[in-house]
């Protein structure tokens, strides 16, 4: 599912500078997301930027019309062909959620305190 802008835009211009993949653009008329472009936010922040940040009650909304099928249409009548377009929709949104460098750090920095304190001997056999 991707997000889309309505006519309840107000133009005050904070998605744009907010979307982390340049999905959201102006043109002549109003702002419009790209819905190739538009990944959620996944893999940058927990949740939808252009929506959490809108000052409008509907200025941007989620874009029902990209629901994977099984949730936006009548479900197939077919068991398999509903799992396994479930199973590569998940597969598809594991794989876009690479590690942020905040992470990265944050894990490094993280194991190299484990290790430090693996390696130094404990005050108890120390006294003894
Ligand atoms: S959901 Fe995220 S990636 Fe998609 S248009 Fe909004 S800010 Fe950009
Ligand atoms: S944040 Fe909302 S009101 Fe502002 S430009 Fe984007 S869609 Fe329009």
């Amino acid at each position: 599912m991707t997000y889309m802008i309505t006519s309840q835009c107000i133009e005050c211009h904070r998605c744009e500078s907010l979307c982390p993949t340049g999905a959201i653009t102006r043109n002549e008329h109003q702002y419009q997301i790209n819905s190739e472009r538009c990944n959620d936010c996944v893999g940058h922040y927990a949740v939808p930027q252009c929506w959490a940040a809108c000052p409008t009650n509907g200025g941007c909304v989620p874009n029902l019309a990209t629901l994977p099928h099984s949730l936006a249409e009548k479900p197939s009548s077919d068991y398999w062909d509903n799992w396994f377009y479930t199973y590569e929709h998940l597969v598809s949104r594991l794989n876009a959620n690479q590690p942020s460098a905040y992470w990265q750090r944050w894990f490094d920095t993280y194991s190299q305190a484990l290790t430090k304190q693996l390696q130094t001997p404990t005050s108890v056999g120390a006294n003894v």
